[in-house]
């Protein structure tokens, strides 16, 4: 018989749940007898659905910088049309209804898909068109289309303007396709400025790259039917975006900004004049070369939050994680403490070994 774990045992005891506001835990309630106001032509409205704060997962998250997602799909908007963005994850109450919007754009993963299908039916009662986009769209367009009016699976930046189009010549779709093969230095830059001001830590979230150098099996990038080849910006758009910020501070959200060392290494030079200071989300091999890291270190950078995953080499093989070897991980850490970048270390929990 194995030994019975000591009551103390981590893993074993039940954490009790802390006490949260009710409003961090359940969505504001969408009122079924709500009267929709007129409905405004050619006014879109793009809905980033509520998902329950937890603090054992990322908690402050949502206020930390925000999503990139809808604010870079508000900026493919086309002349004639009025667009606002509303993020239920800054708990401002019900989503605005009054006027109803002529289109309403819902982003769906699969975290807060029974609130996106709500939020649908509410604005679809009203007589809005609802077009739903995002990875759950695209992993699962069965279970979305009954929710939507039209569906845009893949780069909203590419589909938001043609559906905008078939909307006012009355032709709208049922579905809209489309790859990540366009070059990423075409899309405009996001609407930042449709960000309530004062709601984030920082309003800078940047994104210079897209997509990664690996495919690890647990990744969103490994979705099944999302092929994102690895692109990146053009520098100086990147760095033209954090001048007309006025923000101290930035993130960079990209998957990983370190997977091409000669472009970290450029970007960064160019970063270095604004004397801004950032974080970014790299792979600890960006440590291949300590002077790509100094580099980081001149322009600001002062954290750096990297996926080690696991401490086993057998899972990271599992993981089909392409990464230096574990018993390599404290050198390579300290490299970056030694530039003074902070690192925030990230491991999954669950795999086999
Ligand atoms: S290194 Fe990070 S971003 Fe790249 S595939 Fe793995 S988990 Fe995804």
């Amino acid at each position: 018989m194995s030994p019975r774990p000591a009551a103390d045992e981590p893993f074993r005891a039940h954490a009790r749940r802390p006490w949260l506001p009710p409003d961090m835990t359940t969505p504001p309630p969408l009122d079924p007898l709500a009267p929709g106001g007129p409905i405004e032509r050619r006014f879109a409205l793009l809905v980033n659905p509520f998902y329950p704060k937890d603090p054992h997962a990322s908690f402050g998250k949502h206020v930390l910088t925000p999503t990139l997602a809808l604010t870079s799909v508000a900026g493919a908007t086309p002349p004639g049309w009025r667009v606002r963005y509303w993020d239920e994850n800054l708990l401002q109450g019900p989503p605005p209804v009054d006027p109803v919007p002529e289109v309403v754009g819902i982003s769906v993963h699969l975290t807060f898909a029974g609130r996106a299908y709500d939020l649908a039916r509410w604005y679809r009662a009203r007589g809005a068109r609802v077009v739903l986009g995002g990875l759950h769209v695209l992993s699962c367009p069965d279970e979305a289309a009954p929710h939507a009016d039209a569906l845009a699976i893949g780069d909203g930046v590419q589909l938001w303007p043609v559906i905008l189009d078939d909307v006012t010549a009355g032709r709208l779709q049922p579905v809209y396709r489309a790859t990540w093969q366009r070059p990423y230095r075409e899309d405009p830059p996001p609407r930042r400025d449709l960000v309530p001001p004062g709601s984030f830590l920082t309003t800078a979230s940047l994104i210079a790259t897209r997509g990664c150098h690996n495919r690890c099996g647990f990744c969103y990038l490994s979705t099944d039917g999302l092929r994102m080849p690895y692109q990146v910006r053009d520098v100086e758009q990147v760095v033209a975006e954090l001048r007309d910020s006025d923000e101290p501070y930035a993130v960079f959200v990209d998957n990983n900004l370190g997977s091409r060392p000669e472009y970290v290494r450029a970007l960064c030079r160019a970063l270095r004049p604004l004397e801004r200071i950032w974080s970014a989300a790299v792979t600890i091999d960006v440590t291949d070369d300590p002077g790509v890291v100094r580099e980081m270190a001149l322009a600001g950078c002062t954290g750096v939050f990297i996926g080690f995953e696991s401490l086993s080499d057998a899972n990271l093989r599992d993981a089909r994680k392409r990464t230096p070897r574990p018993e390599d991980y404290a050198r390579r850490v300290r490299i970056l403490h030694d530039h003074g970048i902070q690192v925030n270390g990230s491991f999954v929990l669950g795999f086999d070994h």
